[in-house]
């Protein structure tokens, strides 16, 4: 019999009333390994965690969870760049702070994404139009059943859209400790994205665009710690050219980005805002009434559903637009993680 007895709420973003056997922190790469190893011989599973804001506990988690907590900032310089070494168990924003604080620029345009650093190339965050793939130099990672330690070059790490190796090849037994960032000397604002392409390029400084994104999100996005959520719960569907000239001379206004390759990205918000989902509820699961990418606990809300309501959209924007959203965030089971996409389907 399993015997759960630590509660998951507050260490997650949605904050689903869930509970674990067990919750133990590592702040070194032998704690890390040492306590996978002993929890691996218990013959209990193994959830590795940053902050918890890009998970959704569907019921309670029969094993351990594991916080990757290994701090520590490294910074080298050469003509052309600094280069980081970051613990992942570092906090996303404090860096992004850190950075700006030390007159390192580049990051900006990624303030306030929740998270660890450790995190950060599993999903290839991005955000105000660029990614975590145009910083990262490589990833350390650390294999939990030998001990042994790989790096892998930013090549290695397979970026994509919401997107790395470590969502496939890497995704289990395999720990992320470190990352290293390379952060150019001679910095570019990039303000094409939304509300920050007011800004004018000649004149705007990093900790400009860093206010400007801070504000944007503090006004579009729910505070987890008041509602909780995941962010985007969906990724904007890319679909090939031939679907999207045909979907497009059916809703001309629709938002739309095309892509390296020919395919176009659409935004998932607008398809799930033009079904009329903004602010509905089902059970303690609901959309955010200013926000239609994002879900949230209304109150109590439990994983399933969360689950449920995702699925319903799922379904009605697909009736609608035939175009099939698929989930950004990660679904975890009694025994680990689970097909999000298979759940909801
Ligand atoms: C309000 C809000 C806004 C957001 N906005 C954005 C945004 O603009 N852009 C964006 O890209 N994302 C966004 N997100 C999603 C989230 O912030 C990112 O996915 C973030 O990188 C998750 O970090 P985390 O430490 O919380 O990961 P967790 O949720 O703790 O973990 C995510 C997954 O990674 C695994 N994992 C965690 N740590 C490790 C490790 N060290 N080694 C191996 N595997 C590990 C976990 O098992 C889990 O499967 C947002 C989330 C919220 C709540």
């Amino acid at each position: 019999m399993i015997t759960y007895s630590v509660a998951l709420k507050s260490l997650h973003s949605f904050a689903i009333d869930a509970l674990a056997r067990r919750v133990i922190v590592a702040r070194t790469e032998t704690e890390l390994f040492t306590f996978w190893r002993q929890a691996s011989e218990e013959a209990t599973c193994v959830l590795l965690l940053g902050s918890g804001s890009n998970v959704l506990f569907l019921e309670n988690y029969s094993g351990t969870v594991l916080l990757n907590r290994i701090t520590g900032v490294k910074i080298k310089e050469d003509s052309e760049a600094w280069h980081l070494h970051v613990g992942a168990g570092e906090v996303w924003h404090d860096l992004v702070n850190t950075c700006l604080e030390k007159r390192m620029p580049g990051l900006e345009n990624l303030a306030l994404i929740p998270g660890c650093v450790g995190s950060a190339p599993i999903q290839n965050i991005g955000a105000y139009g660029v990614e975590l793939k145009k910083f990262c130099e490589y990833v350390d990672v650390l294999q939990l059943e030998t001990g042994a330690r790989c790096r892998l070059s930013g090549a290695e790490c397979e970026f994509g859209y919401r997107d790395s190796i470590f969502k496939h090849n890497l995704r289990e037994r395999h720990a992320i400790v470190a990352v290293g960032l390379k952060l150019i000397k001679a910095w570019r604002p990039v303000l094409h994205y939304g509300e920050l392409s007011r800004l004018n390029a000649g004149q705007a400084i990093p900790r400009q665009i860093y206010d400007a994104v801070c504000a944007m999100r503090r006004t579009k996005l729910p505070d987890p710690s008041q509602q909780g959520n995941a962010g985007s719960f969906f990724k904007n569907p890319v679909i090939t050219a031939s679907a999207a000239e045909n979907f497009l001379r059916r809703h001309p206004d629709a938002p739309h980005y095309p892509q390296v390759g020919g395919r176009v990205k659409l935004a998932a918000g607008w398809l799930i805002d033009r079904c009329g989902f903004k602010g509905y509820r089902l059970g303690g699961a609901a959309l955010h009434d200013k926000q239609a990418l994002v879900l949230i606990n209304a109150g109590q809300a439990t994983g399933e559903d969360i689950a449920a309501l995702a699925r319903h959209i799922r379904l009605q924007v697909a009736d609608r637009f035939s175009v099939w959203l698929e989930p950004e965030v990660r679904f975890i089971g009694a025994n680990g993680e689970v097909d999000a996409l298979g759940v909801i389907a």
